[in-house]
């Protein structure tokens, strides 16, 4: 068996501890005579699969009691609606930093008043606008971001001013990358397929004062509907939820904890973006202050070779390292399951094709 080192932006590499631990439980999981994907959701081996993840999400994050936690379907995408079929009233501010902020943008504006707050649209999102809070709407009901921009390999280091407002987050490629501060915002959500687990899972940290019975609403798009019923109105996404709940455990028990986890990646991210500041092949167009922890694109600013370079870093074992169509060039998204050994080995294929391909150099 060969594994590959996938640097895809999602769905995304897994830790092989989950993998091994979920392939020795395929067939008879917590002593159930099944798999879990074949148990009911109302058994009591489901209702402790759930009821465990959600307990150690708690004590990872930090999240208090006065937060809940739910488990939805319906990917990152269906927040983008959910978020102000919930809670938008008198206006939204969002921060446009990119692809998800956009497509929330246009979420919101079907539903109402929407304002764009800032921007990086100009310069192609390779930075985070820093906003006062004189640039909110006077009466807006909240402030919206996108925390880590995936594609463009943005991140918020610092989280933009909401006096009086809430804030509602979108943190599908970097949450539990590092320790979060829960009490500074009101809502967070994001896609299990990033840093959590399988695609089909989308968690959501909603303060608990926040939710609301409905007579407008339908069930499924109302939040306090999965709260009531623990995330079990209806069939929840079980599997998904189970590898969620390993993920947690090995960042637990493997890792210990997010501050450890951080180290890791900041110690993971700093080698690949000093080598590329030190390339005179690569470079990465982000503001360094803004630069991601998870999403890293670079380019040769020459798109034969960076076609060269996709195709032979795949043949040499990286996978999914193309950027984004609409950034071009590579992206390497090292989310917390990709090993330090990881970029070692792909810093060490890039000085191999940058010694072959520097420029003034026959290409033999
Ligand atoms: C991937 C991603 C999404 C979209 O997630 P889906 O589950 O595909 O809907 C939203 N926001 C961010 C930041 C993402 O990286």
């Amino acid at each position: 068996m060969t594994r590959v080192y996938n640097f895809s932006a999602g769905p995304a590499c897994l830790p092989e501890w989950v993998l091994n631990k979920a392939s020795e439980e395929m067939l008879d999981a917590h002593q159930s005579g099944m798999s879990v994907m074949e148990m009911s959701h109302r058994s009591s081996e489901f209702e402790d699969i759930l009821n465990t993840a959600k307990a150690r999400l708690r004590r990872l994050m930090n999240i208090p009691e006065d937060y809940e936690i739910l488990f939805l379907q319906g990917g990152g995408s269906m927040q983008f609606s959910m978020i102000p079929m919930n809670f938008l009233k008198n206006g939204a501010d969002i921060i446009n930093t990119g692809q998800w902020t956009k497509k929330a943008i246009a979420e919101h504006k079907k539903l109402g008043k929407t304002n764009v707050v800032a921007s990086s649209a100009e310069d192609n999102f390779t930075y985070i606008p820093k906003i006062k809070q004189s640039d909110l709407s006077e009466d807006s009901d909240y402030v919206y971001i996108c925390e880590n921009n995936t594609i463009y390999g943005t991140k918020y280091k610092e989280l933009p001013p909401h006096e009086g407002k809430m804030l509602m987050a979108d943190l599908s490629s970097c949450i539990l990358s590092e320790p979060t501060d829960v009490t500074k915002y009101d809502l967070i959500f994001a896609g299990a397929q990033k840093n959590i687990g399988p695609a089909g899972v989308t968690l959501v940290i909603i303060k608990k004062d926040l939710l609301k019975d409905s007579d407008t609403l339908p069930s499924m798009l109302n939040y306090k509907t999965y709260a009531d019923n623990n995330s079990m109105y209806n069939t929840p996404p079980t599997y998904g939820i189970y590898i969620c709940g390993l993920v947690f455990e090995w960042l637990e028990d493997v890792i210990g904890g997010l501050e450890n986890m951080q180290k890791i990646n900041h110690q993971k991210a700093n080698l690949l973006y000093d080598y590329i500041d030190s390339s005179s092949l690569y470079s990465n167009p982000v503001n360094k202050e803004d630069r991601s922890y998870m999403n890293v694109p670079f380019v040769t600013g020459d798109k034969e070779l960076d076609a060269k370079f996709v195709k032979e870093a795949k043949e040499a074992g990286f996978v999914n390292i193309k950027g984004h169509r609409t950034v071009g060039g590579m992206r390497a998204s090292i989310y917390n399951a990709m090993p330090l050994e990881g970029i070692e080995t792909l810093i060490e294929f890039m000085k191999k094709f940058e010694a072959e391909n520097a420029k003034g150099t026959a290409n033999v």
